[in-house]
Order: C-alpha cells, then sequence, then structure tokens
C-alpha cells in the first residue's frame, strides 16, 4: 500500500515515516508539509532519523496524493478538514488521528467518508481501545454510587484539552452507563465549585515535560476505588496503529470507522 505522510516535519509525523518504512506490505509514497516549512526538499528518510529514502519532502499534497493509496494524517484540525477534501476527491484512504476537531470539523470528515474510506481515532493504540472496552464494562457494572473521574497527562507542547484519548474514555464511560457524555461532562473545576454532582463524569488535565501520553479512569465508591491506567512510553504506538489502521481500510467500503473497527474489539 502506497502511504503519504502529512505534517512530516511533526512528532508523530517523523514517527509515522519510520513506521511505513518499517512495515512489510507499505511503502512511502510522499511526505508532505507545510508550505514555507524548513523542511521542504529535504530527504524524508533523513527527517525521519534514516538514511536518505531519495524523496524529498514536498509541499504539494495533490501530487503527492496522485502517487498513493492512503493518508497519514496526525497534524491539525483544519489541515485536517482541507486533506480530507483532497483524500475524497482522490479515493484514498484517510487515516486521522489529529485531536481537538470541533463538531463542525466532524461534520465535514463525515461528508468526505461519502467518497473516502476515513479511520478516526483520538488514539490510535491496541492498549487504549482495550481500555476503552474495559472502562464501557466497569461503568456498565458500577451504578452511579462510583464517581469517574479521569486524569491525563502530555508533554508541555499540547495544544488541546482534555486529550483525545481522555474524551475518548470518557464516551466509554458514558456508552456503559447509557448517557450522553455531552451532558455529563465536568471539564473544568476552579473557585467555589459546590459538591459534585451525582452522575457527571470528570476530566483533570495535566501538562508537562515529555510525557507522551498517561490515561487513568477513576471509578470512586464510598470506601473503596478502582483504577485503570494506560501509560505510552513511546509514540511508535500509534504509528503502528495508524499503519495497521490503513492497511486495514484499503480493501472496505468508502464510510467513517474507528479503531475498535480495525482491532475488531
Ligand atoms: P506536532 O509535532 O506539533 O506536529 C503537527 C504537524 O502538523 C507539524 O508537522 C505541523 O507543521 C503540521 N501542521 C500544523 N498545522 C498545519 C497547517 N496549517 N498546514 C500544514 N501542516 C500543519 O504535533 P504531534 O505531537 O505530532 O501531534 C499532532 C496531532 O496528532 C495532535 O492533534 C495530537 O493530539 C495528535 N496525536 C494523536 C494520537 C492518536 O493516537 N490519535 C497520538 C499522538 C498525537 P509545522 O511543524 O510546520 O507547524
Amino acid at each position: 500500500m502506497r502511504l503519504v505522510v502529512v505534517g512530516a516535519s511533526g512528532r508523530m509525523g517523523r514517527m509515522l515515516i519510520q513506521t511505513v518504512v518499517g512495515t512489510e506490505g507499505c511503502t512511502l509514497a510522499g511526505a508532505v508539509a507545510r508550505e514555507g516549512s524548513a523542511a521542504i526538499g529535504e530527504d524524508a528518510g533523513v527527517l525521519a532519523g534514516l538514511p536518505p529514502l531519495g524523496l524529498a519532502v514536498t509541499d504539494d499534497p495533490l501530487r503527492a496524493f496522485a502517487e498513493a493509496d492512503g493518508v497519514l494524517d496526525f497534524t491539525a484540525p483544519a489541515t485536517t478538514v482541507f486533506y480530507a477534501e483532497l483524500a475524497a476527491q482522490a479515493r484514498l484512504v484517510h487515516v486521522v488521528g489529529t485531536t481537538g476537531l470541533s463538531a463542525d470539523d466532524l461534520k465535514k470528515l463525515d461528508a468526505a467518508s461519502r467518497h473516502a474510506r476515513i479511520v478516526r481515532s483520538g488514539n490510535m493504540s491496541l492498549g487504549v481501545n482495550l481500555l476503552a472496552g474495559l472502562v464501557r464494562k466497569v461503568a456498565a457494572t458500577l451504578g452511579e454510587e462510583f464517581d469517574i473521574e479521569i486524569l491525563e497527562m502530555h508533554h508541555r507542547h499540547k495544544v488541546d484539552a482534555p486529550s483525545g484519548t481522555a474524551l475518548l474514555l470518557g464516551k466509554a464511560a458514558a456508552e456503559g452507563r447509557a448517557v450522553a457524555l455531552a451532558e455529563r461532562k465536568v471539564a473544568v473545576r476552579d473557585g467555589h465549585t459546590g459538591a459534585r454532582v451525582p452522575g457527571t463524569i470528570g476530566f483533570a488535565t495535566l501538562r508537562g515535560g515529555s510525557v507522551v501520553g498517561e490515561h487513568s479512569v477513576i471509578f470512586a465508591g464510598a470506601g473503596e476505588r478502582i483504577e485503570l491506567t494506560h501509560r505510552a512510553e513511546d509514540r511508535g504506538i500509534f504509528a503502528r496503529g495508524a499503519v495497521r489502521a490503513a492497511l486495514w481500510a484499503f480493501p472496505q467500503k468508502p464510510g467513517l470507522y474507528d479503531m475498535d473497527d480495525v482491532l475488531g474489539l
């Protein structure tokens, strides 16, 4: 499968290049960075810390997409929406790892998925998607006398909060309880907040250093607490999940898929 990495100079972009090159059955068909980026013209392999691949980073997504079967996209919401239109026109697989997409952005991805096979997930790792399944089950088993709180920590460069993964886990908890996350979510607490409202799902965000990603879902009852935790130690887990998603989506019909579909969970 011929894959293009967009946002090639980003932390995930470089990891994706390494992973595509190291995966049997995949070839790197293009590496795209934004116009004016210092990476334009640089060898994509060298950019990713590998030996030269003879493929220069480009700012021309149209030309790169014409030579490809799929696009791996861990960039920014506006950029992802732009690439979704191009990927749909070219009838490509579009794997979206970008987080922080608005309801309006999601509508645009939905429209693009009439022609493209889109796999989107706030977390592409096997471990977190398994954790989401466990959270769904625990939330369904325990009643509202157990308060659900989600704690996450990421590196200092992360720009959105709560993380896409924290929201994915919150959604799983809400599904377990057969409620809508939007109606139960408490993302910020500051000042005199009053007592905790029963049935809410709270989020707490920590940022600092180089932490790749840590998430805990806490079920706090009277006199006992259950904590389910995932610690990402290396961005390679997300990149491997993204490549696996692309390979899975290649023979599928156009539509919007997630990692549960890819992993058969
Ligand atoms: P990053 O290092 O800041 O990389 C973002 C990349 O996107 C950069 O190459 C950046 O280019 C590019 N970009 C941003 N705006 C652009 C624009 N307008 N046009 C073209 N390119 C643009 O961030 P990261 O840590 O790799 O994370 C990227 C995204 O993936 C974030 O949303 C993050 O939350 C998400 N993520 C998801 C998962 C998952 O499993 N789903 C895992 C990890 C990260 P410049 O360098 O030129 O600005």
